[in-house]
């Protein structure tokens, strides 16, 4: 799915219309929303019409299309401002970035380790798990210095798009060991590069460049079973 924020992360207001509408929820000509999805958590916010205003609680996908939830059965059409959540979203973006740091680190550690499962917090912490059944913990808790240098070092992420046919034959491009991110309609999918450390097939929201994080804190190592080490991270909270 090509959603309006893979292309323009930094636009978080739009002025645009309601073009579909049920008792309690709108589907939008243009959203700046992220529904949600890959472990990173929907987006929060609002939408404002003239005379009205009511928060957007979460996101139905139905059909290709994404519909605004909100609390109360309200009606709106028209012409509306859809604003995202800020902090929220930068929090997303900072750990969304954190996440692909860590994974990069591990993946090439650990022999092509793949991602078993992924789920980011609101308190701006997140679990990665991995498959790693060898893995010494000391090890795994050694990467917080390299995955700090790589955000002091502000490296641009970028992203483009690809088949599915070239993107399965490129080693590490998938890289989760159960889901791939669903391609766009014309049969592309997103692949998101840090440059020179990490590329990868993702739909999510990331930083323009690593060092528009805080520094990373690996908080704790769990071993949940043999093809699962869960590795929690947090952003520190004095950038
Ligand atoms: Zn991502």
């Amino acid at each position: 799915m090509h959603l309006f924020c893979h292309d323009n992360p930094e636009t978080l207001t739009l002025e645009t219309t309601v073009v579909d509408a049920r008792p309690g929820k709108v589907a939008l000509a243009q959203s700046p929303f992220y529904p949600g999805g890959g472990g990173q958590l929907a987006d929060r916010g609002v939408l404002e019409w003239s005379g009205g205003k009511a928060e957007v609680i979460g996101f139905e996908i139905s059909g290709g299309t994404v519909w605004h939830l909100f609390g109360d059965p309200v009606e709106v059409g028209g012409a509306v401002k859809a604003s995202v959540d800020s902090a929220f979203r930068r929090t997303m973006r900072q750990l969304h970035t954190g996440t692909h740091i860590l994974n990069a680190f591990v993946f090439q550690s650990f022999d092509g380790a793949l991602v078993t499962g992924v789920q980011m917090a609101a308190d701006g912490t997140a679990r990665m798990d991995f498959d790693v059944p060898d893995a010494d913990n000391d090890r795994l808790r050694a990467l917080e210095a390299p995955i700090n240098d790589a955000i002091r070092q502000d490296i641009p992420v970028t992203f483009t798009y690809i088949g599915m046919s070239v993107a399965q034959a490129e080693r590490g491009l998938i890289r989760s060991r159960s889901v791939a991110p669903p391609p766009t309609p014309d049969g592309k999918v997103r692949i998101v590069e840090i440059v020179g450390l990490d590329r990868q097939a993702c739909g999510g929201t990331h930083l323009a460049s690593t060092g528009d994080s805080p520094a990373l804190r690996l908080l704790k190592i769990d071993n949940k079973g043999r093809h699962n080490r869960r590795v929690r991270i947090g952003l520190a909270e004095n950038p």
